[in-house]
């Protein structure tokens, strides 16, 4: 695979740079599926194989350094292989959603349900169990929550398994 290039040099033989700097780039190389444009990297510590990343992500890193964790690159432009480094700022995942709905870019199944509204669900849920979820979608338990209590303890208290009085 190896093709004796950089990956930076392989990433700006992918461009296409229009003369108005403020045009969107263009991705000559594959895509993701959204049409994100899709750069391999020869990273040694991959053991030779080539990793793919998201050609607009590599643009942000190759102007202005490492994205920091958690954060995602989004498009002003909303031109997904577009590599254009004005046209890129940094923002959460939330951001994102609220970019997406701004655009009228919210998919929705066939119930009308959005992906938000799983995903809010979830959150309200996880919080109920007191759960945090991490921003890599790793969840982190807050606080132990009690345990259902075994129906052997109830019966000692002469409570149900729903905790209510035993009708004796
Ligand atoms: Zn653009």
């Amino acid at each position: 695979m190896a093709d004796g290039l950089t990956d930076t040099e392989r990433f700006l033989s992918k461009l296409i740079i229009p003369d108005n700097p403020n045009a969107c780039w263009g991705w000559k190389g594959s895509t993701f599926g959204f049409g994100y444009g899709r750069l391999s990297l020869a990273a040694i510590e991959y053991g030779g194989k080539m990793r793919p990343v998201g050609a607009h992500r590599f643009s942000w890193e190759h102007h202005n350094g490492p994205i920091p964790k958690g954060l995602f690159v989004l498009h002003t432009c909303d031109n997904p292989p577009c590599c254009n480094p004005r046209h890129l700022w940094l923002g959460t995942i939330q951001d994102n959603n609220l970019d997406c709905i701004k655009k009228g870019r919210r998919p929705r199944n066939k119930l009308g349900v959005t992906k938000q509204d799983c995903e809010d669900t979830r959150r309200s849920v996880l919080k109920k169990l007191g759960v945090k979820q991490r921003q890599d979608g790793q969840t982190t338990v807050l606080r132990k929550h009690s345990p259902m209590p075994s129906v052997k303890s109830l019966r000692k208290t002469g409570r149900d398994r729903h905790g209510f009085p035993k009708k004796s």
